[in-house]
């Protein structure tokens, strides 16, 4: 029996944080007024559009006080069940995380899973075609030589053999629009993107910081691994999902 979990993006993991706005308690009848006045003539309620404009309660006694409201928008079901409790919210699961894998997709994902299981191994793919396989060489006295980085090493080799066999020509700027010949676009330096654009990466152990921080450098689309690390760089640090990085990919937990 195969597991295939994605593993929860920041937002998703965040906790309730408030901060206070003011508030002014009205009667239900002047509510369309106000929230008319409101609209033409109060500043937009910018970083906090989630939070709505009105709570219903039943005694009014028309002061002006100080609410905590959720500072940042819900991005799952349970937050929104949580937060609307402070104060109303609105809620837009985000399209991103709603992603079903496709059965062939499914397939191969468990074939590259079954090879590298038990196999302290990195396997990436394009388009269901395996492209490189690399195994941990640390045991070989050099530390950095995890399976991941091993592998982006054998992806930028084939790269570079690419381009010296004169399939791509190399990287030379200023960069000049794209060539109108397909042929020609296809092998012009601004077609050839990054290192692992889009790539699938299979991973017999969760990468640590310093591999998955090549896996965002080198642009990966997705990554599969079987042994979790309390430690890890996606388990302890979500770098599939950081604000902060330039680039994010879907992680998913495996189990066979
Ligand atoms: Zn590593």
């Amino acid at each position: 029996m195969c597991t295939i979990d994605r593993v929860p993006i920041e937002e998703e993991l965040q906790k309730l944080t408030t901060e206070d706005v003011f508030t002014a308690e009205i009667t239900a009848k002047q509510t369309s007024e106000i929230l008319h006045f409101a609209a033409k003539h109060l500043p937009k309620l910018e970083g906090i559009e989630h939070v709505k404009r009105i709570l219903q309660h039943h005694n009014v006694s028309l002061e002006i006080a100080r609410s905590p409201v959720p500072v940042k928008p819900p991005y799952t079901k349970e937050q929104f069940d949580e937060w609307k409790l402070i104060w109303p919210v609105s809620f837009r699961p985000l399209t991103k995380l709603r992603i079903e894998l496709e059965d062939e997709d499914r397939r191969f994902i468990v074939k590259c899973l079954e090879e590298i299981k038990d196999a302290k191994m990195v396997v990436m793919a394009k388009h269901s075609e395996v492209i490189a396989r690399a195994r941990d060489g640390t045991a070989g006295g050099h530390p950095l030589k995890h399976a991941a980085m091993c592998c982006i090493a054998l992806v930028a080799d084939m790269e570079v053999e690419r381009r010296r066999a004169g399939v791509l020509v190399p990287l030379k700027r200023p960069a000049s629009p794209l060539p109108q010949d397909p042929e020609e676009r296809e092998k012009s330096p601004q077609a050839m993107g990054y290192l692992c654009e889009g790539m699938d990466v299979f991973s017999t152990k969760e990468p640590c910081v310093m591999c998955c921080m090549a896996l965002v450098h080198s642009r990966i689309g997705r990554l599969f691994f079987l042994e979790e690390s309390k430690s890890g760089g996606i388990s302890y640090y979500s770098m599939h999902s950081l604000k902060a990085l330039n680039h994010h990919f879907t992680a998913y937990k495996c189990s066979m």
